[in-house]
């Protein structure tokens, strides 16, 4: 039976379809390092992965996660705010997946001032071709704000120069349901 996919698979799903061997892509939420091993995987030995989490506990978890998949050689962790990606340079790929960190503290949580200048800077670094995702959740304190922070911010985009969507469940049980921007260079 085909579900209906939630708003993290349908990230990867876009970031899969585009990522290459060689390329590099920004975590921009390391957490406990799910994407980060993600977007390792896809740009392989030769890739470079630039993962920015604000908390120690997030980026120790990452780099046991990566150690034991013997990916940690091709991932940089830097325990910063992601508006550092301005740091990077050119990137291709860029995974933002907002809120907190699941098993860890709950009031940890991104917000709209830094979440828009990381945004700007992964903008202004991205390749043509290149993708940003944005998973948005709603339904923590604080998460509605952010996620209407992200959609206005999205629809200010130059359309000469950028696409962008957002995909979200209607009807779901429980909380208003997280939902996914995709954003691409032209
Ligand atoms: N991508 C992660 C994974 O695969 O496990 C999940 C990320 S979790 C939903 C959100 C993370 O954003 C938390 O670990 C939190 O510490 C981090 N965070 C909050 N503010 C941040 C900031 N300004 N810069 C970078 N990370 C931040």
């Amino acid at each position: 039976m085909i579900r209906l996919p939630r708003a993290t698979s349908l990230a990867h799903d876009w970031v899969r379809a585009r990522l290459r061997p060689g390329a590099t892509a920004i975590d921009a939420t390391a957490g406990n390092g799910h994407d980060t091993a993600f977007l390792a995987q896809l740009v392989g030995p030769q890739g470079r992965v630039i993962a920015f989490d604000i908390q120690a506990q997030a980026i120790a978890a990452t780099r046991d996660r990566l150690e034991s998949l013997g990916m940690l050689d091709r991932v940089s962790l830097r325990q910063e705010s992601h508006e550092a990606i301005a740091t990077v340079g050119a990137l291709d790929v860029a995974m933002f997946n907002l809120g907190y960190c699941p098993g860890g503290d709950k009031a940890i949580v991104t917000l709209p001032g830094s979440t828009e200048r990381a945004l700007e800077a992964a903008t202004a670094g991205l390749s043509p071709g290149g993708l940003i995702t944005v998973v948005c959740y709603p339904g923590h304190p604080g998460g509605r704000e952010e996620a209407d922070a992200v959609v206005d911010w999205t629809r200010r985009l130059p359309a000469d120069v950028f696409r962008a969507m957002r995909c979200e469940m209607l009807v779901i049980q429980g909380d208003p349901p997280p939902f996914v921007i995709g954003i691409e260079r032209l």
